[in-house]
């Protein structure tokens, strides 16, 4: 019979492994979102969308839906999905790999001002700069309503459908990935003097902390918060390797 497996998505990363794991013989994949993207990207195999209601939730789905194998490929910000996942797995006794891109590290001419956590980068504002390019999310940027004497674009994927929590922002929409030349043609046009962003690693949205070196500008760089321990892996081509061999002893 087929074996099982779940992965937590909503990442680029997610997509690749749902598309390398349903090209395997003997495994029945299935992709769970938030769902809070509108539109989502296509993925290969089963989709599930919305939350599991904690850790009791997702552990009663995982014995309902006879999981087998479960890989986190959710994004290094999204703690609370990846704790849970590491308490359910425990609880039922599944297998569980974390898949977490590696972090962006500090180059030659980079200026950021590393920070704990979301409410440290606005409290960084406005001494680091007072035209923000703020790229932490939608979800953190009611954190952001009590910084004075600051302008914010803001990018978000899909169009506001209420108020945005910040007086003075220019919201845009965009998808990454996203190129050095486009990111320096918008923070040039908006007069960006400060990029606020998460060390969410990665390609797709390297583009605006190099283009935040090359014009010289400082980046409020929000720290990861600590994964739950267990087995971590740092791409898709090492999740696979992880899949191939927890397939056959599962
Ligand atoms: P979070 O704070 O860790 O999770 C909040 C709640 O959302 C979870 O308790 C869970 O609800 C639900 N949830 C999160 N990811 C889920 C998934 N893949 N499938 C089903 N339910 C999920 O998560 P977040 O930071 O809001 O991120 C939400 C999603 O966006 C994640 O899938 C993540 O990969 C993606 N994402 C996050 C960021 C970021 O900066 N945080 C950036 C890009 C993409 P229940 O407790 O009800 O199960």
């Amino acid at each position: 019979m087929d074996k099982r497996l779940l992965i937590l998505g909503g990442t680029g990363e997610a997509v690749a492994l749902a598309r390398e794991a349903v090209a395997r013989p003997g495994l029945h994949v299935i992709t769970s979102l938030a769902g809070r993207t509108r539109s989502p990207t296509q993925i290969a195999g089963e989709i599930r969308s919305g939350g599991f209601g904690g850790a009791d939730g997702l552990a009663d789905y995982l014995r309902d839906a006879h999981i087998d194998l479960v890989i986190d490929a959710t994004h290094p910000f999204a703690a609370v999905i990846s704790r849970n996942a590491a308490e359910a797995c425990t609880a039922v006794g599944l297998p569980r790999v974390h898949l977490i891109r590696p972090e962006w590290t500090r180059q030659d001419g980079d200026n950021w001002i590393e920070v704990e956590d979301i409410d440290a980068a606005a409290a960084a504002l406005p001494e680091a700069g007072r035209c923000a390019f703020l790229t932490v999310g939608r979800n953190e940027l009611a954190r952001f309503a009590g910084v004075k004497d600051s302008w914010f674009l803001v990018r978000v994927i899909d169009p506001p459908d209420e108020p945005f929590p910040l007086a003075n922002c220019h919201v845009i929409e965009g998808r990454p990935p996203f190129t050095e030349p486009d990111e320096s043609t918008l923070m040039t046009a908006h007069a960006i003097d400060v990029v606020v962003s998460k060390n969410a690693g990665g390609a797709a949205t390297y583009a605006k902390i190099a283009t935040a070196r090359a014009l010289q500008l400082p980046v409020v760089m929000v720290r990861r918060p600590a994964p739950p321990d267990g087995p971590v892996v740092a791409s898709v081509t090492e999740a696979v390797a992880w899949l191939d061999a927890a397939r056959d002893r599962a």
